[in-house]
């Protein structure tokens, strides 16, 4: 079939998620799923998927059009992404901001070598995010940009919570200050840190016997996670946890406010809002997917990111067809 042959690296949310996207998509077929575990440790039910371990990848150069990488950010993506990139297309959400400019390098470099095609940093935040920024600072030069995130699980400052002594388990919200969501839709312009435009909602179990009293301080006052925040602190059960928070939902936006002359204010909002954000993220990626395959069959190798792609490629249907139907 001419179906895009694809493959996951990594079985974790975003994993999951993946399988599922490319389910909604006739032009893809999932070959099989990479691992680091012992795959039959795994338990996939997924028929005509093969479950792999991950050192038997490169026997599937020329059997696999791209490949998805799953991984995490943290440590798992600066050593797979530039690894795999020398041989297969891929495409990975990377989002340690900050590191972007040197893991682009490091994946540019490997993509290269190999003449493959790689998109970096794709998802919402980095990612839909991202080309939202952009196109409303070109389009309206003087004004500001604003991103808000939430109401979402972060699943960092959850990880926080779990680690302060006397905690059984627990999950974090950021939620957007409706306020200052209200005095940036009104085209004021106000200046806001991170912490004056979000508020931190956290569920605790408290272990048996625990000082909850002291659990509250120790949260409040975690230096980077929750100090400079406006940060609410509830105590739940283990049944509650398990059956109020165990979805993932996020979302956000990003608005930009701005003057196209001297006179008229400019809004441009674009948001999102998400019951479960692996999944999501995955189905940007699948997406992604599609146009590193075409990218490389025009010989556009190296590394990219959303910049890069014109919206045309992320479609299945043809440029006649979206000119007729979309534009
Ligand atoms: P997970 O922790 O669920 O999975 C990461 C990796 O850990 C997997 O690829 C898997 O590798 C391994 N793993 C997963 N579950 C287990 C387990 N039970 N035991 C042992 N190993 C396990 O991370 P997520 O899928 O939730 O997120 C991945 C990344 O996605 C994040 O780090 C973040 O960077 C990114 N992201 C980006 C977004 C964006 O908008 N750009 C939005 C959301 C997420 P293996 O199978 O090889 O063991």
């Amino acid at each position: 079939s001419d179906q895009i042959k694809v493959g996951i690296v990594g079985y974790g949310n975003l994993g999951r998620g993946t399988i599922e996207a490319i389910k909604k998509c006739s032009d893809m077929k999932l070959v099989a799923i990479f691992t680091r575990r012992a795959p039959e440790s795994l338990s996939i039910n997924e028929p005509n998927v093969e479950v792999l371990h991950i050192s038997s990848a490169e026997e599937y150069k020329d059997k696999i059009d791209v490949m998805i990488l799953c991984g995490g950010s943290a440590t798992d993506l600066p050593e797979q992404g530039p690894y795999f990139a020398r041989m297969f297309n891929t495409i990975d959400s990377y989002d340690t901001h900050a590191k972007i400019p040197d893991y682009f390098g490091m994946v540019d470099e490997a993509a290269k070598a190999g003449g493959k095609t790689s998109i970096i940093s794709v998802g919402w935040d980095p990612g839909l995010f991202s080309v939202n920024r952009l196109m409303a600072e070109a389009i309206l030069p003087s004004g500001e940009t604003y991103t808000f995130w939430g109401k979402g699980l972060s699943q960092g400052h959850s990880d926080a919570i779990r680690r302060v002594e006397g905690v059984a388990g627990g999950v974090q919200y950021t939620v957007p200050i409706e306020e200052a969501v209200e005095r940036v839709k009104s085209g004021e312009n106000p200046e806001l840190t991170t912490g004056e435009k979000h508020r931190r909602v956290c569920y605790v179990v408290a272990k048996e016997g625990a000082d909850r009293a002291k659990i509250e301080q120790d949260i409040k006052t975690m230096p980077n996670y929750f100090a400079d925040y406006e940060t609410e602190v509830n105590f739940i059960t283990t049944e509650e946890l398990k059956e109020n928070h165990s979805k993932l939902p996020h979302g956000g936006f990003v608005i930009r406010s701005g003057k196209s002359g001297e006179e008229n204010k400019q809004i441009i909002e674009y948001s999102l809002n998400l019951d479960s954000n692996p999944e999501f993220t995955a189905s940007v990626l699948v997406a992604y997917a599609r146009a590193a395959y075409r990218l490389n069959k025009e010989g556009q190798a190296g590394a990219k990111t959303v910049f890069d792609v014109a919206p045309g490629y992320l479609s299945p249907r043809s440029a006649e067809d979206l000119r007729r139907d979309l534009l």
